[in-house]
């Protein structure tokens, strides 16, 4: 299936992302062209999608490593319903999404059962607080999500997600970090229908926030699946660095953390990040 505009419209099944995509051979960063759509009136689930990046970006000006022809790159633009104030929690509603589509493509691809019935070869696939989408530890998804308000008050959102999934080197900053869906699946995945899964995932996930305005129905479902869950983390944080054990999110998506002598802290992921004591996760 070549990777065009063309075949990614055709895939799409979801209800009201993906109606406009504007796909690159080449481009920048996905979340910058999403911006400049945006600027220039582009509509609610507009989608952005490239092959290669030259700029891709994390948090905090991080960079995001961006080959041609083997990674998935793009980004959503949404016009939400929800008041501003919640719409940081859109990035948690999209690792979701990746992670189910991650998870059960991996679990198609890879599961191999022995006698017993129990499931021998799926590699672990989690979501590391907030939006990280990591397999074996290691991280296969980045996602950066922006808001922007216009000059008459109205606001966007844009969610920019980049995935590993073909055979790549990484450089070897990143060599104990990042991994691919090719490192742990034998079988080639193919970017288009992943794309369509996500989204397909990410909507249903959204309505029921965009009436609820909060994480409450959600919350059980990503604590679920989330790897930091009653484990030791450290917090990164700008005004003091503290370990605890992480609980699992409240429903406005911050992450609940423990810390001795039974104090909970509620943290809030915009200048924190959260490691494991021993690594990444
Ligand atoms: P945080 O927990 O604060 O989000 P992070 O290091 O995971 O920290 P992000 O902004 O999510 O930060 O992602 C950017 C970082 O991800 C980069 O600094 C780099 O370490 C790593 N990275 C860059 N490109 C890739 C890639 N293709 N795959 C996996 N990891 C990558």
């Amino acid at each position: 299936m070549i990777y065009c505009e063309e075949n990614i419209v055709k895939e799409l099944q979801a209800k009201c992302t993906g109606h406009s995509v504007i796909f690159y051979e080449s481009t920048d960063s996905t979340n910058l062209q999403a911006h400049h759509a945006a600027g220039a009136g582009a509509g609610h689930g507009t989608l952005i999608v490239a092959d290669m990046q030259t700029e891709g970006r994390g948090r905090r000006g991080r960079e995001w490593e961006s080959p041609a022809g083997c990674n998935l790159y793009f980004s959503l633009l949404l016009r939400p319903t929800v008041a501003k104030d919640k719409a940081s929690m859109l990035t948690l509603l999209m690792a979701y999404a990746v992670y189910k589509a991650v998870d059960m493509c991996l679990k198609e691809e890879t599961s191999s059962k022995d006698a017993s019935g129990a499931d021998l070869s799926v590699a672990p696939c989690g979501i590391k607080w907030p939006n990280d989408v990591v397999v074996n530890g290691k991280k296969v998804c980045g996602i950066l999500t922006e808001m922007q308000i216009e000059g008459n008050g109205d606001y966007y959102v844009i969610i920019g997600v980049g995935i590993n999934v073909g055979k790549q080197e990484f450089p070897p900053e990143l060599a104990d970090k990042a991994t691919s869906l090719a490192d742990v699946c034998p079988k080639e995945i193919l970017r288009i229908p992943l794309l369509a899964d996500i989204l397909k995932n990410f909507e249903e996930e959204y309505e029921g926030f965009c009436r609820a305005q909060n994480l409450e129905a959600f919350r059980e479902k990503y604590n679920q699946c989330l790897v930091n869950r009653n484990r030791q983390v450290c917090v990164l944080d700008p005004k003091g660095e503290y370990r605890g054990t992480a609980l699992g999110i409240n429903d406005s998506g911050e992450l609940l953390v423990e810390r001795e002598g039974d104090t909970v802290e509620t943290v809030y992921a915009g200048e924190v990040s959260v490691r494991g004591i021993y690594g990444y996760v």
